[in-house]
């Protein structure tokens, strides 16, 4: 931010240069001074400096519930004076058995083996690993190369990051290569003049099988997916994609693994948007984010109970899945876990993301009348609006470049963004009142207006 900062500020930004923030440029360690974010509350948060900012972002697609929820606090610290760890390999403990239930219950289909993890990325790093743990108990090792698409993000181990397909994060990193393919992703946007979106869809639909068959269908283990793309700029699929694209999965025995880190708990006004919103019941299902909403971290890996009866079909020696986390199923972010979907029953917060996704859709779209604006993508609370300041000249460095000079103005009136490459992507906590949604809009048509200005002095 261009402002004055204060002492206590500047001090924290000179010790800040320790900490080596994720997708760091190690050439520039400590040359940015950040945003130091002090306190949150409801929908916002402060800044050191004493600013409060309506948090756009939602921390990280993740502050579900809301900043400062002190049931969440109770649960938590009470859990601590109770039972602050337990070994998951050799006893279990109530708040972890019961979150499994509540969970179980609350996913689609036959999805009833919940597997914690310590976030989204070792969720999907745990999925892709069954997967190959699953062929090779069904006697088919052959069948292991893993479909993902162009523009999804999947996390940073080295097997969820391989399978992520956001390009320029790719340089100077090593990826799994032999085993993973990418395909394009389905955003209506980047259709072909004069195609129309169901026939993009068949396209994109036809794109998968023809990667599955090209590979042999005797090889491909598994196709990984957001619902919506989150990371990659909210893309949202074409009406029918997405189960489509199941439909050719379970044709071709590929296992569907849903990648529900962004998705699940309110996001699109549901506990997981897979089946209820795309009609989808996935073999597996990866979540992490809202399950806590932040508070802690913890993830976890949901498993069709169909593919354990296969795995028992083949054979009756024992199979140990070797896999696991110190923290798998850490009671305190069970706990947390547990008061976070209290939450969401008392305040009835799904109704809620119900009656006020609308609203943030209407607002954001009349973002439209702006030169610079080129699409605007809304689902649920989750919303990507994407700039080009001049589409005969495209240039992504610069627009990328306008997005932050747009963040810049938003903190400085009371919004903080989150530019991804030429979109600024917005999933604010999902108890964001209307009123609150017309402040975050105006302020985004300021940053824009005032960006755009400057850009064209
Ligand atoms: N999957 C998706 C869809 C995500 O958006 C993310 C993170 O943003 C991940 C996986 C990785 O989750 P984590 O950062 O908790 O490891």
């Amino acid at each position: 931010m261009a402002t004055e900062h204060t002492e206590a500020t500047i001090k924290i930004q000179a010790k800040d240069r320790h900490f080596m923030h994720p997708w760091e440029d190690v050439t520039a360690i400590g040359s940015e001074a950040r945003t130091v974010i002090a306190k949150a509350e409801g929908i916002y948060i402060t800044d050191s400096d004493g600013n409060r900012l309506i948090d756009g972002p939602g921390g990280m697609w993740c502050v579900n519930v809301g900043h400062g929820r002190e049931e969440i606090v109770e649960a938590v610290a009470a859990q601590m004076r109770d039972l602050s760890y337990f070994s998951p390999w050799s006893a279990t403990a109530a708040p972890a058995a019961i979150l499994a239930e509540r969970l179980a219950a609350l996913a689609p289909g036959d999805l009833n083996n919940v597997f914690f993890t310590t976030g989204g990325s070792t969720a999907v790093d745990s999925a892709l690993r069954f997967v190959f743990f699953y062929n090779n108990c069904l006697g088919r090792p052959e069948k292991k190369h893993i479909i993902s698409r162009v523009g999804a993000y999947h996390g940073s181990t080295y097997l969820s990051a391989s399978c992520s397909g956001k390009m320029l994060e790719k340089a100077n990193m090593d990826m799994v290569e032999d085993r993973v393919h990418l395909i394009q992703n389905p955003n209506p946007a980047l259709r072909p003049a004069g195609m129309s979106t169901e026939g993009f869809c068949d396209q994109k639909v036809e794109d998968l099988e023809r990667k599955i068959l090209e590979l042999g269908a005797d090889k491909v283990a598994a196709f990984i997916a957001e619902p919506v793309l989150a990371s990659g700029g909210v893309i949202i699929p074409p009406e029918g994609y997405y189960q489509r694209c199941h439909e050719v999965c379970r044709k071709h025995d590929v296992l569907f693994i849903a990648d529900e880190v962004v998705t699940a708990f309110g996001r699109l006004g549901h506990y997981f948007a897979s089946k209820d919103v795309f009609g989808v019941e996935p073999d597996m299902l990866t979540t992490a984010k809202g399950l806590t909403s932040g508070y802690v971290p913890m993830g976890a890996l949901f498993i069709s109970d169909r593919l354990m009866v296969d795995i028992k079909a083949a054979g009756n020696e024992s199979k140990g899945f070797f896999s696991g986390f110190t923290y798998s199923g850490h009671p305190v972010a069970a706990a947390a876990a547990l008061a976070n979907l209290d939450i969401f029953e008392r305040d009835a917060l799904l109704d809620h993301v119900h009656n006020v996704a609308p609203h943030f859709e209407k607002r954001l779209q009349e973002l439209a009348d702006l030169p610079m604006v080129r699409d605007i993508r809304v689902k649920g609370l989750m919303a990507g609006v994407e700039c080009c300041l001049d589409p005969d000249k495209p240039d992504n460095e610069r627009d990328m470049n306008f997005l932050l000079e747009v963040d810049d103005i938003c903190q400085e009136n009371g919004l903080l963004l989150r530019p991804v490459y030429s979109s600024a992507v917005l999933s604010p906590p999902l108890t964001i009142t209307t009123k609150q949604i017309d402040t975050l809009v105006g302020i985004l048509r300021l940053g824009l207006e005032t960006a755009w200005k400057k850009y064209k002095a």
